[in-house]
């Protein structure tokens, strides 16, 4: 699947207006919120695309098809950082640790040893985000807020992993002021548990997507993840 240039760059435009118009709406500086591009579905064509536009984040979802992308477009210049967004089972982790810049989901102390036994020593140490169950979904993967500073004092020790934050996938919710609550919540944690770890690079804030990036912004999100309204409509559900 591919799209034409100019629609990816409006696309990309386009989205990025509307977070600077949320960090203004909300009085944050408008590079406080990072754009994570999620191209999960869509080619490599399309990812150099939006890279020659200047984005340099991008989240795959699905870990071969996103090493097949890092490797297909590793002599990118400036180098594109790569952030590992999906589920992430054992068998996988070598993978992760070799190939991507940060892994968003992790919610187990077993996976991130892994990651950390795994990451190559020439690389620097793998960005890490710990997924947290904030609305209590019960199908979803995530560990329960309560939870969440015990994995984050033993995950910090681990030698080749960088602490850098808290994800959050919520269930979408109708309304503005219903989002902003679920992630105000989110925002809550993360400064609670930045407190007590006393982590200067623990710094990101993983929320927000294409629907909900306005509600995201405003309750405190760093970093919003945005596939649909940069790259379209998928074609398979992910
Ligand atoms: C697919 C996906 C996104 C992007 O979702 P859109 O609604 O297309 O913007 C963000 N985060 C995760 C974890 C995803 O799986």
């Amino acid at each position: 699947m591919s799209n034409s240039d100019t629609v990816l760059r409006d696309n990309l435009h386009a989205v990025q207006a509307r977070i600077a118009a949320a960090c203004a709406a909300s009085a944050r500086s408008a590079n406080s919120v990072q754009l994570l591009a999620v191209s999960k579905t869509f080619s490599a064509d399309d990812v150099r695309q939006v890279a020659a536009c200047g984005q340099r984040d991008f989240g795959e979802n699905y870990i071969q098809e996103g090493v097949d992308k890092i490797i297909a477009l590793q002599d990118s210049q400036p180098a594109l950082v790569w952030h590992c967004i999906g589920p992430m089972q054992s068998n996988k982790t070598k993978l992760v640790a070799e190939h991507f810049d940060w892994a968003h989901t992790v919610d187990r102390l077993k996976i991130a040893q892994r990651l950390s036994d795994q990451r190559p020593a020439h690389l620097a140490p793998l960005n890490v985000c710990l997924q947290v169950n904030i609305d209590g979904g019960e199908t979803k993967s995530g560990i329960a807020p309560a939870d969440v500073l015990a994995l984050a004092t033993e995950v910090a020790k681990l030698p080749r992993l960088a602490l850098r934050g808290l994800m959050t996938i919520p269930d979408p919710v109708e309304g503005f002021d219903a989002q902003v609550a679920v992630h105000a919540k989110a925002r809550a944690l993360f400064d609670e548990v930045k407190a007590a770890l006393n982590l200067p690079q623990f710094d990101t804030l993983s929320m927000g997507m294409t629907g909900d990036l306005e509600a995201a912004v405003q309750a405190g999100s760093t970093m919003v993840r945005v596939g649909t309204a940069i790259f379209g409509g998928r074609t398979y559900a992910a």
